[in-house]
């Protein structure tokens, strides 16, 4: 989750940075009217009216406010507010590199904070197209992507000397905090996970300034996968701990790299065509076994037809047994619905027969 310094809190409340306690509670008040859960029906109000509570939750305590000050300012050591509260404000994460021209997911915005959050990281999935001939003789292929690497600077403890956290001292360990509404609903207290420490309990005693605290920092790095002989589309041969390194020396994922075989790959036009004769072939059967010929019975025909068409269009040769596979597959999937369809046609005809039959006069 976002933690305290990523979150403009004043603006949430709609106040200046100077505002007095007296104007935080009014703004606050007024904003919570407007979204409480039991008043706003609006499906973000309940998600806006915890934004709104967890504000005022830091704005309200003298104490919370000048710490969440001095972390904006970039000083987490100083008590007192700053003159410029964005000095070491950081949003944005690392999205800037989503959709760059290695076509990576990039998951998981960069935790920028003094929050001591160890989870492990998730493992990054890159494709990598083989040829025919590489997928069944096995390749080597070094590949570019993006990660998060442990932090040089702190080792990957998020705390640049001492490596160490403590208690935080915005909800002392509890990992939530408690707003006190009464003055506002007359009914007590509601409780958020705290800003501070995103709901860990912890904080970093000294916040490297490298990575934030978080203990990794982006990287665009390569690493080498081998695919070993008789590789087929969609396989997947992991890297180890070549993934996205977890938080606060928690520990990484790995880099899993994904075989795209084109010549296995059964798509567009050629996929339809294969579900099409599926479909059409629990109609025919019935044409067949019923000797009954109708214009649906040339519709199907040409579903068959135009099928096949797709298919040996998108090429048959040199198509592997996986592709042929994976056609048979939609084969199935297209009859299975086809069946459902001409049964429900079938019960409705007999069903409206039988109930001409029951309206008519005998
Ligand atoms: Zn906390
Ligand atoms: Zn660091």
């Amino acid at each position: 989750m976002a933690t305290m310094n990523e979150k403009d809190y004043y603006a949430i409340l709609g106040v200046s940075k100077d505002a007095s306690a007296r104007d935080i509670q009014k703004a606050f008040q007024q904003k919570a009217r407007k979204l409480h859960p039991d008043v706003n029906k609006e499906p973000d109000a309940e998600e806006r009216f915890k934004e709104v509570s967890e504000a005022y939750a830091v704005l309200s305590d003298e104490q919370k406010r000048a710490r969440y000050d001095a972390m904006r300012s970039g000083n987490p050591f100083a008590g007192a507010p700053s003159a410029n509260p964005y000095a070491g404000g950081y949003s944005g994460g690392y999205q800037g590199y989503t959709g760059s021209p290695f076509g990576v997911p990039f998951g998981g915005a960069q935790r920028r904070g003094s929050a001591f959050n160890p989870e492990a990281g998730a493992d990054v999935v890159v494709d990598v197209d083989l040829s025919a001939v590489q997928a069944k003789n096995g390749a080597r292929r070094a590949v570019k992507y993006r990660r998060y690497e442990p932090c040089d600077r702190c080792a990957g403890s998020g705390s640049v000397s001492s490596g160490s956290s403590h208690t935080c001292p915005s909800c002392g360990g509890t990992g939530s905090v408690e707003v006190d509404l009464s003055f506002l609903f007359g009914a007590g207290m509601f409780q958020t996970v705290c800003p501070e420490c995103g709901g860990s309990g912890r904080v970093i005693s000294d916040p490297c300034p490298e990575c934030g605290g978080s203990g990794r920092t982006p990287v665009v790095t390569e690493a080498v996968i081998e695919f070993p002989p008789d590789t087929h589309d969609g396989d997947m041969i992991r890297v180890k701990a070549m993934g996205h390194a977890g938080t606060n020396g928690a520990e990484g994922g790995d880099l899993v790299g994904r075989a795209r075989v084109a010549s296995e790959r059964l798509e567009g036009p050629a996929r339809t065509g294969f579900y099409l004769i599926g479909f059409a072939l629990p109609f025919l059967i019935l044409f067949a076994v019923s000797g009954i010929v109708s214009l649906v019975t040339f519709i199907c025909l040409a579903m068959v037809v135009s099928g096949i068409v797709s298919i040996v269009r998108a090429g048959v040769r040199d198509r592997s047994r996986l592709w042929w596979k994976r056609g048979l597959e939609q084969i199935v999937s297209g009859c299975a619905n086809g069946l459902l369809l001409a049964f429900i046609s079938v019960s409705f005809a007999s069903c409206s027969r039988g109930m001409m039959m029951g309206a008519m006069p005998l």
